[in-house]
């Protein structure tokens, strides 16, 4: 599963820690394991989606991420295009929490929705995915 890379690959060092986050609401509640969010590049991408969400964009394997609380049952997802990407969302407060890649074998986190995240201290990488697709290979 584990095979090829993440969008932003982690140092072979890097000590990996867990991190809690969910939706608005708290019907959704996850976990995931990663490096220090402010020690990694986050991606803030101009594609439209991106744009409209608001999505800045941390990367885990799907074996790394789990619910704590709710499912992937209990999210709605959204396609568009080729649709390569499913983008989930609470049904409920509609908050995006992040999205799946089939085949991937990652899951990509909206890191708006960590818990206690301070967004200035993030370290955004600006990706063109106007241009073109920057979430995968
Ligand atoms: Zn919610």
């Amino acid at each position: 599963m584990s095979s090829s890379s993440l969008p932003v690959p982690w140092p072979k060092d890097a000590e990996v820690k867990l991190h809690s986050g969910g939706c608005h609401c708290r019907k959704i509640r996850y976990e995931f394991e990663h490096p220090d969010i402010y020690a990694m590049a986050v991606v803030n991408c101009n594609c439209s989606i991106c744009e409209n969400r608001g999505y800045l964009n941390a990367y885990t394997w799907e074996d790394k991420f789990r619910f704590t609380k709710g499912s992937a049952n209990d999210l709605t997802t959204y396609s568009f295009g080729e649709g390569r990407i499913i983008h989930r969302f609470c049904p409920t407060c509609g908050t995006t929490i992040g999205a799946t890649v089939p085949r991937s074998g990652f899951v990509v986190i909206n890191t708006r929705t960590i818990d206690g995240i301070d967004l200035q201290r993030l370290q955004l990488y600006q990706a063109d995915g106007r241009s073109k697709i920057t979430t995968a290979e």
